[in-house]
């Protein structure tokens, strides 16, 4: 299909149908017809246009099964408004199994990019000018990079109003008020004025059905606050724990890491969350807390260099402590 015709094509669609869509892209060394799929529903009647990105970096690949679980999920009707899902925007990057574009260029640092820039950028303006101009609400789905893994966690920024009254009530187990990276699709979509979600779970390269099922938790759980799907169907869940601020513990001795705590976990200040042992066994290096908080990412390759970002911390604040719980979101989330 040409891309003009999409919209023409989108708004053709009955109240309360479905279709999946293809547009055209650049093509890759002469190979013709490359598309990427758009999957469209459109609710029983008029409401808001809610975006659902995934796959920007082409490795982060758990996400593209939870964008297609709910749009052929049974217990999901929209009831208003029109859902447009990219399940795997950076389509050369999965083709290649990489982060990147053929170029080695990262998409995520390439908006709003330009019709007549590099592939990334090329890529960046469809996204861009196609869709998100037209989003009232937009959801990026991440995985963390290779040989990490995240739990699940929302990203955005408190000073957006429609994203503060929004975020505590979503289900997911945490929620990071982060900044944004000049040239990301949530940079720009804050530039555009709309409210843009980041959802990070999982590890690149992988297909985990506990992830999709978290992912799939937190997409419903956001459809249904802004009123494009029914309340009733959401599952009971602890609001998410805000955390304002995180770092990265890095490791001051190379060897064998063997950790002590699992992501998503309460750790106090003090504690010894790893270490870092030498091939004969003798420990190394310890790494302890600095502050109470929570793991919310940590490398999966014990075979450590130092100087090796180890874990990703997020800080809880005193009052937090008592009402947060820990996240066995592995045991938690049903594989529909
Ligand atoms: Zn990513």
């Amino acid at each position: 299909m040409k891309n003009e015709n999409l919209w023409e094509q989108i708004h053709k669609l009955k109240l309360g149908s479905k279709k999946k869509f293809e547009i055209e892209v650049p093509e890759l060394y002469g190979i013709k017809s490359l598309t990427i799929p758009v999957l469209v529903k459109r609710g029983l009647r008029e409401g808001p246009t809610v975006l659902i990105t995934s796959a920007v970096h082409g490795d982060e690949i758990n996400h593209i099964n939870t964008c297609h679980r709910l749009y052929q999920s049974k217990n999901f009707e929209v009831k208003a408004g029109l859902l447009i899902i990219l399940p795997v925007v950076n389509i050369y990057g999965y083709i290649n199994k990489s982060r990147y574009f053929p170029d080695r260029r990262d998409l995520n640092r390439c908006f709003p990019g330009s019709e007549k820039g590099s592939l990334a950028s090329q890529i960046a303006y469809l996204v861009s000018n196609t869709f998100m101009s037209k989003a009232d609400y937009i959801i990026d789905m991440h995985t963390a990079a290779v040989g990490r893994f995240n739990t699940p966690q929302v990203r955005c920024t408190f000073e957006n109003e429609q994203l503060k009254s929004i975020a505590p009530k979503l289900q997911v187990p945490i929620v990071l008020n982060s900044q944004n990276r000049e040239g990301s699709l949530r940079y720009h979509a804050q530039s555009l004025n709309k409210p843009c979600l980041v959802f990070e779970a999982g590890e690149a390269l992988r297909q985990n059905n506990y992830i999709s099922a978290a992912g799939l938790r937190f997409l419903k759980s956001v459809l249904s606050e802004i009123g494009m799907m029914d309340k009733k169907i959401r599952k009971k869940q602890n609001s998410p724990i805000s955390l304002q601020k995180s770092h990265w513990l890095r490791a001051q001795e190379s060897g064998l890491l063997v950790t002590k705590y699992k992501e998503g976990k309460l750790i106090r200040k003090g504690q010894i969350l790893a270490e870092i042992r030498n091939i004969r066994g003798d420990s190394a290096h310890k790494i302890y807390c600095q502050a109470d908080g929570v793991i919310l990412g940590v490398t999966v390759n014990p075979l450590i260099i130092k100087g090796d970002a180890i874990f990703h911390i997020g800080f809880i604040k005193n009052d937090d402590i008592d009402n947060f719980q820990d996240q066995s979101w592995s045991d938690e989330y049903n594989i529909e």
